[in-house]
């Protein structure tokens, strides 16, 4: 019998929205709980028990999963402090119970997280984890390509892999992927694993891995992957997690082979670097973006502004009224559909109830120094729980109390809490058609084409301030390792790499 834990940790954070994040933004399974959630989603964990059930040698010893509602700001340190006590007192519990020792252990991570008092929680965590298991328990973690690959991580995972794709759509591919690593591991495998560290923040069209000029790199490790390498991919990380060692980097993972390891994983990052100048958005200022929203009105079609700088999913606060305010100000006239996060104004709209005609502000709930708040006049045309099924993945999503406010022209749907954006999930699940409307504010970089880009009669890219602004000279960056393109002018790479091999006598 191998008995295999398994561990979820998984949320992605932007250092510069203000908003801390906190305990309660986790929805947290134990045990059986973990399984029989991750038996309806098409998510890593999923994947990994999709191969772990073709072992009926193999047994799955569920410990923790927390993963969060959406991506926000910084951990808080005492709610960092509580989440980290959960997770490694479920792995004690289950590495100490003597009559079920643990042979191995899958970490399904995100790599982004950051805490006030932590700027690795995902090395952390396998730190300590690599000391309750034993030197000799092998451990093998999934990451979301966004993720921060520290040294930390690589001393104490014995092998790593991540996702191929952008927007992702291999998730459950990957934790199929970790599980086989794992089960090579087991097999008698000895994996060395080659880092390079690139200085560069990637931000933009060109990172879609079906097109996007990224694809050669993720292409040379796919195919690594393909012919036999344990495993080999490229993280670039979120250029919003602004920590010590944000950078973007590659890795290849080999059965013992430390060289093919390091010339393999510099050929990755050659053909990053080759084109990385690329890998930027151009951005639409404003009030540009609002003037071309007016021009298409009377053209017909939809009219697409996608504010990134507020992506929940990337880890903003989601309380931008930006470009509400400047539809406002314009005096726009073609229906327009703006999600945005503000308690008090969804409060205000439940106080009310259907049908009530209310007066409020929106904007600046969360990130006051970013956005000052608008005043709006609308009718509460519907009020949710603000739980749903998401698009693109099944899986429940929490807004918190939701309400559908008409503003006029203006349909803004208000949350209590973030969801992520990059689907049309929130849209759908209160009754809103993003086709039906001259204007949508979509605040996300990038979502499948199907969903909005392909019917769009105008798709913008606009300039807005953020927590996940792609104008990253405009964030502010103090921690990152400098010099690092584009903060910094004439940045060079160094072909460095390093080695990470587990020895256990
Ligand atoms: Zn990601």
């Amino acid at each position: 019998m191998t008995r295999i834990l398994i561990v979820e940790c998984k949320q992605e954070v932007s250092t510069f929205n203000p908003v801390l994040g906190r305990y309660d933004d986790f929805v947290i399974h134990r045990g059986e709980a973990l399984i029989a959630y991750h038996r309806t989603v098409r998510n890593e964990v999923g994947g990994a028990l999709s191969v772990f059930d073709q072992h009926p040698e193999i047994t799955i010893v569920p410990a923790i999963s927390a993963r969060a509602i959406t991506s926000g700001g910084t951990l808080a340190a005492a709610d960092w402090a509580r989440l980290r006590s959960d997770i490694l007192n479920a792995i004690h519990d289950a590495a100490t119970d003597t009559n079920t020792p643990i042979h191995a252990a899958y970490f399904a991570l995100h790599g982004a997280m950051a805490a006030e008092n932590e700027d690795d929680p995902e090395g952390d965590l396998l730190q300590e984890a690599r000391r309750l298991l034993g030197p000799r328990t092998p451990i093998v973690a999934s990451f979301d390509l966004h993720g921060i690959l520290t040294e930390r991580i690589l001393r104490n995972a014995d092998a790593i892999c991540c996702f191929h794709t952008y927007p992702h759509v291999d998730f459950y591919g990957t934790g199929q992927r970790a599980a086989r690593l794992l089960l090579c591991i087991l097999g008698g495998a000895k994996p060395v694993t080659a880092k390079v560290f690139i200085p560069a923040l990637v931000r933009g069209d060109e990172l879609i891995t079906a097109t996007g000029a990224i694809r050669h790199a993720v292409n040379a490790a796919k195919s690594l992957e393909a012919d036999g390498v344990l495993s080999a991919g490229l993280f670039w990380g979120n250029p919003f997690t602004d920590v010590p060692d944000l950078a973007t980097y590659s890795f290849v993972v080999t059965d013992g082979d430390p060289a093919l390891a390091e010339r393999e994983a510099l050929h990755i990052a050659e053909l990053f670097w080759r084109e990385h100048e690329r890998m930027y958005v151009p951005l639409t200022p404003l009030d540009e973006a609002v003037r071309i929203a007016h021009e298409q009105l009377p053209r017909g079609g939809t009219t697409i502004l996608v504010d990134a700088a507020d992506a929940t999913s990337s880890g903003a606060s989601g309380d931008s009224n930006a470009i509400l305010r400047k539809l406002i100000e314009t005096h726009y006239a073609g229906r327009a559909l703006i999600p945005i996060v503000d308690p008090p104004a969804a409060r205000a709209a439940f106080d009310a109830g259907i049908g009530a005609t209310i007066t409020t502000h929106v904007g600046g709930a969360m990130d006051p120094g970013r956005f000052t708040p608008v005043e709006v006049t609308g009718r509460v045309h519907l009020m949710s729980e603000g739980e749903f099924r998401s698009e693109s993945f099944d899986e429940l999503w929490h807004s918190g109390p939701t309400a559908v406010l008409l503003a006029g022209n203006i349909t803004l749907v208000i949350t209590s809490r973030a969801v992520s954006l990059y689907d049309r999930s929130l849209f759908y699940a209160h009754g809103q058609d993003p086709q039906r409307f001259d204007l949508v504010v979509v605040k996300s970089p990038h979502c499948q084409p199907h969903m909005f880009k392909d019917w769009a009669a105008r798709y913008v890219d606009v300039d807005a301030p953020g927590a996940t602004s792609a104008n990253l000279k405009r964030l502010g960056h103090t921690r990152c390792p400098r010099p690092i393109w584009p903060l910094d002018e004439h940045v060079t790479w160094e072909r460095r790499v390093t080695i990470f091999r587990r020895s256990v006598a």
